[in-house]
């Protein structure tokens, strides 16, 4: 093989010849000879002097040239694709430079900016989504020079910065032992950002960069958190019970160790822990996925009567959802339609570098489809109501991916074992001051007491609304042959409870997060004994409960630090007491901001509101969704649950649970709607399956295909 053959036009190089790429001139077919070769000369010189050479890129319509080296041109050619492939010709922005180092969110933007917005009107989704894809695995080359790069660790390096920079030394070996316990991880946490800055600034103090240099400018490999306890502090570590090791770890794993017995005690506690949790957790979020998804299933975008999407389709809804914008939300409101006037004109958010900014801290009123009158109607969501990803989203089921998007992300909060390295100290605040709290009650682990010394006297109450209890199933267990039924250990609660003083006077009690009060057995025993029901009230004297030293509540029992996003992001909309009390503006800004504090920002907030959107119905009839058409309409929020119980389609709640109720129950012979999993209960699914499940019209009768066989085999 000739050099020629091997390196393309880069073999001028090794003859020192200089070589220049016209822009203008380049395309897809040439660009690929052009990283092939590159990629083969940098392989077998990336020893060389010439790893040195620069070429000229000249855009010659702008009278502009650059020149790059051999491994930037290589990332170059890789990004290049995204621009020729679909038949755009290379521009001076195109050009990927990126000066503290190459990380993922440029990659995206790059991908968002050149491949994705100026294509998704006009190229064909399954086209765009392939071309991503395979301009996108060119960048793999890069892992090739891993090693030569020094993207390895060692100690030496370490010891080096130690040596060159006092600063580094001190804070490697700084003590924590005297800081109280909550502080002691942000301090940490704090010194070891710092470190992180001296190791980005290596080749000031070691004339080269440090081994993990390059893991912190691309930010993959090594997370700040974890690195924090290999170098500065282990610190305080979580019992997994929600409360804490009464030992911190006031050493690193690079200092020192583990070398005290209590300490191996708390890591491999917290160890164990951790599988048990992540067991716990994995049932939890895997029904929750299964069960949001289900209920998004039958969601579509708008087509005509031809099943083609339709992209200019409006449904002149003349409802909308109030938004305020923030600098935290906006981006999660990128490419929609909104008025600032009910009766205003239409305008889009942007997206980018067009994202309207100048929006922030206005009321917006939405195009959602929420109230998209064409979705309630049942012919599928607008593209004034979904907004500009309408045409690259519409080769998905939008509902399973909405539903899909959300639930991954947060079964990855959940069983990512980096939450169950941070110790949090959580306490349950109270809607009363903690002194006065303290006054009536008292804290034995996770159980709460009445108070022994509370001087109050028989005529202090107990007071808890019957209809406020609730029911939440623990754990789901079925018999250990196999063929008996399942059953579930059910556990009730309450959210909130009222003391009332002998005057009278009614002090309410909740957890500031409404955190779940689990009634206790023995209490559940003593108010079931009937001595203090009502019709729907229960009174106990106080008095009662501090002779029998029964534990009232029990709290967080299985509401552990991982489950806690989950539990917050069920309950807003799966928790009768909140979920139904909201109005469908109220509904959008919790769940996005709770999305928010859970780190999900990333999230485009159209996909919760398809989920909020299937748990809309109309006022006069659960079956069906409020008419949009008409201004202030009337709707109610169910919760998940209850929205999957009243599903339009009875192939839907058949697959929800308790599948005998749903059976015998009224509304399921009044439910008429197909659904897409009706083609599974058909004889041979396999017909139906490439048919369009239509809203109103039925699917055509078996025979019909049957009686034409001659167009199956064509
Ligand atoms: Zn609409």
């Amino acid at each position: 093989m000739t050099r020629t053959d091997l390196y393309g036009v880069w073999s001028c190089l090794l003859q020192n010849q200089p070589v220049e790429i016209v822009a203008e001139n380049l395309d897809n077919a040439k660009l690929n000879d052009y990283r092939i070769g590159l990629q083969n000369l940098i392989t077998d010189n990336v020893e060389q002097p010439l790893m040195q050479t620069k070429v000229t890129v000249t855009f010659r319509d702008y009278k502009k040239s650059v020149r790059l080296t051999l491994p930037d041109l290589m990332v170059n050619l890789c990004m290049w694709g995204f621009v020729l492939e679909a038949g755009h010709t290379l521009k001076p922005w195109h050009l990927f430079f990126c000066k503290k180092g190459i990380d993922k969110k440029a990659i995206a933007n790059y991908i968002n900016k050149y491949a994705i917005i100026p294509n998704r009107e006009t190229m064909d989704p399954k086209r765009l989504n392939e071309m991503i894809y395979t301009n996108h695995k060119t960048l793999k080359f890069a892992e090739k020079f891993a090693l030569f790069y020094n993207n390895s660790i060692n100690h030496e390096d370490f010891i080096l910065m130690a040596n060159a920079c006092p600063e580094f030394d001190e804070l490697m070996h700084k003590d924590y032992s005297n800081l109280p316990a909550d502080q002691m991880n942000a301090e940490a946490m704090k010194d070891c950002n710092r470190i992180i800055e001296l190791i980005l600034e290596s080749k000031k103090w070691i004339g080269r960069d440090h081994c993990l240099a390059d893991a912190f400018r691309a930010k993959v490999g090594v997370k700040p958190k974890q690195f924090r306890e290999m170098i500065s502090n282990i610190g305080i570590k979580p019992n997994g019970e929600g409360g804490i090791f009464p030992h911190s770890i006031d050493a690193s794993y690079m200092r020192g160790g583990l070398n005290r017995f209590e300490w191996m005690v708390a890591e491999a506690g917290i160890g164990r822990q951790a599988q048990i949790l992540s067991k716990q957790n994995t049932a939890d979020s895997g029904a929750f996925a299964r069960v949001l998804g289900l209920n998004q299933i039958d969601t579509s975008l708008y087509t005509d009567e031809f099943g083609n999407v339709d992209p200019d389709y409006d449904c002149h809804t003349k409802n909308f959802v109030e938004v305020t914008l923030t600098e935290e939300n906006i981006e999660m409101y990128q490419d929609r339609f909104f008025r600032l006037h009910p009766d205003g004109m239409e305008y889009n958010t942007g997206c980018l570098n067009t994202l309207r900014h100048d929006l922030v801290g206005q009321t917006i009123y939405l195009r959602s489809p929420i109230t998209c009158a064409s979705a309630a109607r049942g012919q599928g969501i607008c593209r004034k109501c979904y907004g500009n990803l309408f045409m690259g989203n519409r080769i998905v089921n939008i509902g399973k991916i909405a539903a899909e998007l959300i639930s991954q992300t947060l079964t990855q909060l959940m069983l990512s074992a980096k939450h169950l390295l941070e110790a949090k100290i959580s306490k349950i605040e109270w809607s009363i001051p903690q002194e006065q709290f303290d006054q009536f009650f008292t804290f034995d682990d996770e159980d709460i007491y009445v108070n022994s010394e509370f001087l109050g006297g028989k005529k202090w109450l107990i007071h808890i609304d019957r209809d406020s209890v609730d029911t939440e199933t623990v754990v789901s267990m079925s018999d250990s042959d196999g063929d008996g039924d399942d059953f579930d250990i059910l556990r009730d609660y309450i959210t909130q409870f009222e003391i009332i003083t002998p005057e009278g006077e009614v002090i309410e009690i909740h957890g500031t997060n409404n955190e779940c009060l689990y009634l206790q057995d023995e209490f559940c025993k003593l108010i079931n004994s009937k001595q203090y029901e009502d019709e729907t009230d229960i009174f106990i004297p106080i008095t009662d409960l501090q002779q029998s030293r029964i534990p009232v509540f029990g709290v967080g029992i299985y509401n552990d630090d991982l489950g806690k996003n989950l539990k917050e992001v069920m309950s807003i909309i799966n928790l009768k007491t909140k979920t139904c009390n909201y109005t469908r503006h109220e509904i959008l800004r919790d769940f996005i901001n709770k999305l928010i504090d859970c780190g999900m920002g990333g999230i485009r907030s159209v996909h919760a509101e398809i989920i909020i959107m299937n748990q809309i119905r109309a006022v006069d009839d659960v079956l069906l969704k409020p008419d949009w058409d008409y201004p202030d309409q009337e709707y109610r929020i169910l919760t998940l649950r209850q929205a999957l119980e009243t599903n339009p389609s009875i192939q839907v709640t058949m697959q929800y649970e308790n599948l005998a109720r749903t059976l015998y129950k009224p509304i399921s012979f009044r439910k008429t709607a197909p659904s897409k999993l009706d083609m599974f209960a058909h004889v041979q699914p396999q017909v139906y399956m490439a048919e369009k499940v239509e809203s109103e019209v039925q699917t055509k009768p078996l025979f019909e295909i049957i009686e034409k066989p001659e167009d199956l085999n064509n």
